[in-house]
């Protein structure tokens, strides 16, 4: 019993010194890191490696984002306590998860209903009652819960999602990458000032593609 609390810390804090050497040194997104387990994302085969800072298979041929971009992507997006935010693409849930301990309320939307139903299933498990979770085309946003402080977008789109950007609020920011699916993609942190929008291109990604419309599953 000993051994294995021993071996979850140690593997813990392996995960989180990687994440540091990789940049993530903002200490409310490693704290939110250090307390939700990644490993409760991970179902199969591949559970085993959820503390390894690679992107991993979910069902519905997605992924789970790398930690190191989940974390240099929030650390980005700059989430203050009192924020509305949107994740578009909930994929396991982890990104939605971390988000929710660091925000006031999180809605998220995914095209599968595979996977909101999972994620529903497992945030109230985990006790996550500040986190909403939407089936529907996220390129679409959720005009009903518009404006947002924050918008992240975990899919790659061709460009940032023009309906996304209108329901940001005035000194909100956006988190987006940008690019074709099978090539080099880049993040993108699009800010909203009065008097417009200022882009500013962040580092490479490789993302899965936003798809336009719901999935059959
Ligand atoms: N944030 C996730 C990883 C996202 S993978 C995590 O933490 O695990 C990308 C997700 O975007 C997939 O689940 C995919 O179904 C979803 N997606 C792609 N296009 C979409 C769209 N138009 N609307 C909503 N979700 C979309």
């Amino acid at each position: 019993m000993q051994q294995l609390e021993s071996d979850n810390s140690k593997r813990l804090m392996q995960f989180l010194y990687t994440l540091r050497s990789r940049g993530v040194l903002d200490t409310n997104v490693l704290l939110a890191m250090e307390k939700i387990d990644r490993g409760q994302f991970i179902k199969g085969p591949f559970a085993e490696r959820a503390y390894e800072d690679v992107p991993l298979p979910i069902s519905c041929a997605q992924t789970i984002s790398q930690p190191s971009v989940v974390g240099l992507m929030t650390q980005a997006l700059n989430v203050q306590p009192r924020d509305k935010v949107l994740e578009v693409g909930t994929g396991s849930g982890y990104q939605a998860a971390i988000l929710s301990q660091l925000a006031r309320r999180v809605y998220t939307i995914d095209r599968h209903s595979t996977l909101t139903n999972y994620v529903e299933k497992l945030f109230l498990d985990l006790n996550i009652s500040n986190v909403t979770i939407f089936l529907g085309d996220g390129c679409l946003g959720l005009p009903e819960q518009a404006p947002f402080d924050k918008i992240m977008v975990t899919a790659a789109a061709e460009d940032p999602p023009s309906i996304l950007l209108s329901q940001l609020k005035v000194g909100g920011t956006m988190i987006v990458p940008v690019g074709q699916s099978d090539s080099i993609q880049n993040l993108i942190k699009v800010v909203r000032e009065e008097s417009g929008f200022v882009y500013e291109e962040l580092f490479p990604v490789r993302f899965v593609p936003l798809v336009e419309g719901l999935s059959k599953n």
